[in-house]
């Protein structure tokens, strides 16, 4: 199996390097869970866990460089050629507190006991270094079946630990699989429990989701609409929950696989939660909010706000039904939030075309400003020479000279006011004709 690894070079000889090591020094090690799922499936592996008899110290003791990562739950990092591999020794999880994970941890000395306490079939596979695989609840079949099961009795599993009812659609949403009766009955008794997991590890399941593939947001969607989790979180987030009618509309993909996998190579992850908040009709507001109660990187959530934002501008302009003013409302809109933002939009435009129901109703329509920003907003954008005021032939003070005037909050509403014009092309960027534009303008800012 090791040569159907999928990955660096480097990665795979470092990976067989530790079991060779481990195994030297007399003890068992195995590649385990998402490296060994991964492999199974023909997908590329990013990283590599290692499961181990060996004690944290003993790990430390073999490898010459080596980093204690989660040293009380038995987690050393191993550095081999700038590669890390998270190396943990065999345990079991025997005391959980309160619907979440222990604390502390028991050390074993077997491999099966630490395939038990693990989440799902599939992530309780390990490999051996010389390529034999280790399955005791038969992983490798439900993977082939796409089948999301619990090791052992689901009800027990998801009471120890919460979080696994929302890894349970995880999985099942970015592996196309279903999710098995019992643990599906299980996951509906125990919802309530996710009350009790912290809001970032909620956040990284829910990242993965979102940001996998169109079609793993789609699936997601819809299993947490059905499983009524989003509503049983810490901090709800209900407002992510659309009723089951319209939902089956506007959250349905359209058949078009060469778009959505052109999509899915291009857009960011900052695209693809807009995208969701848009799905579900949440203002920019509201979605900063339920970004806040996810602990969102404030950055992060500020970028998402912004483009929500941009988005509606557009659409209220939209409204108003300007025609054959595209261009200069576009560029308008790109000089008040960026480029960047811009070019998210336009990714944005393009997916909504992606699914059955568009929200943007008049991508179709020639003349529209969304049909028309489909078609040339990409161009335009690139052919934008300046969107900001550092890009300005003036600078603030050159204005403040020249008119002799003390500076005020005058001088930003003017310079902005510049800004749009040169972009839109009304003046060029040179330092006369900005001055003889402010003087043909300035008494409208006294
Ligand atoms: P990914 O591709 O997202 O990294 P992964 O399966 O490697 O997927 P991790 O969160 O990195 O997921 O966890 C590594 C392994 O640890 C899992 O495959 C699983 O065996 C085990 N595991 C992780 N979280 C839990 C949990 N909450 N309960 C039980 N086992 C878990
Ligand atoms: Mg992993």
């Amino acid at each position: 199996m090791w040569d159907q690894i999928q990955a660096d070079a480097s990665l795979i000889a470092g990976a067989k390097s530790v079991l060779v090591q481990l195994n030297e020094a007399g003890f068992e090690a195995y590649l385990v869970g998402g490296c060994v799922r991964d492999t199974i499936l023909h997908k590329p592996i990013h990283d590599v866990d290692i499961t181990t008899s060996a004690l944290p110290a003993e790990v430390m003791s073999i490898f010459d460089h080596t980093i204690p990562t989660g040293l009380q739950h038995g987690t050393i990092t191993v550095v081999i050629d700038d590669n890390l591999f998270e190396v943990t020794t065999f345990r079991e999880e025997s005391e959980y507190e309160q619907y979440r994970r222990p604390t502390e941890v028991a050390f074993i000395q077997n491999l099966d006991g630490d395939l038990q306490r693990r989440d799902f079939t599939f992530n309780a596979l390990a490999l051996d270094v010389k390529g034999k695989l280790h399955d005791p609840f038969q992983g490798q079949s439900d993977l082939m079946h796409r089948i999301v099961r619990c090791v052992g009795e689901a009800d027990a599993r998801f009471q120890e630990d919460a979080l696994r009812m929302l890894r349970a659609i995880r999985f099942a949403a970015c592996y196309d699989c279903k999710i098995d009766e019992p643990t599906w009955h299980a996951l509906q008794m125990h919802r309530d429990k996710l009350q009790f997991i912290a809001m970032e590890r909620v956040r990284t399941e829910l990242e993965k989701i979102v940001e996998k593939s169109l079609l793993s947001l789609v699936r997601g969607m819809k299993l947490l609409v059905r499983s009524e989790l989003l509503s049983c979180t810490k901090s709800s987030l209900s407002e992510l929950v659309i009723d089951d009618d319209i939902f089956q509309s506007r959250i349905e993909l359209a058949s078009d696989t060469v778009s959505r996998e052109s999509w899915d190579g291009s857009a960011d992850a900052i695209t693809r939660w807009a995208l969701l908040f848009t799905r579900c009709e949440v203002s920019p507001g509201t979605a900063g909010s339920l970004m806040q109660r996810l602990k969102f990187a404030n950055h992060t959530a500020a970028n998402i706000v912004q483009l929500l934002q941009m988005v509606e501008r557009v659409e209220s302009a939209q409204q108003l039904g300007v025609q054959g003013l595209v261009r200069p409302i576009w560029t308008r809109a790109i000089v008040d939030y960026g480029k960047v933002t811009a070019g998210r939009m336009l990714d944005l435009l393009k997916a909504d075309q992606l699914f059955v129901l568009r929200r943007f109703k008049d991508s179709e329509q020639e003349g529209t400003l969304i049909h028309e920003l489909n078609v040339h907003g990409a161009a335009w954008l690139a052919a934008l020479e300046i969107s900001q005021l550092a890009d300005l032939a003036v600078r603030g003070q050159d204005i403040v000279k020249h008119l002799k005037k003390s500076p005020g909050p005058w001088l930003g509403n003017l310079l902005k006011q510049m800004l749009y014009r040169v972009a839109t092309g009304e003046i060029p960027n040179t330092r006369s004709a900005i001055l003889d534009e402010v003087n043909r303008v300035i008494h409208e800012y006294e």
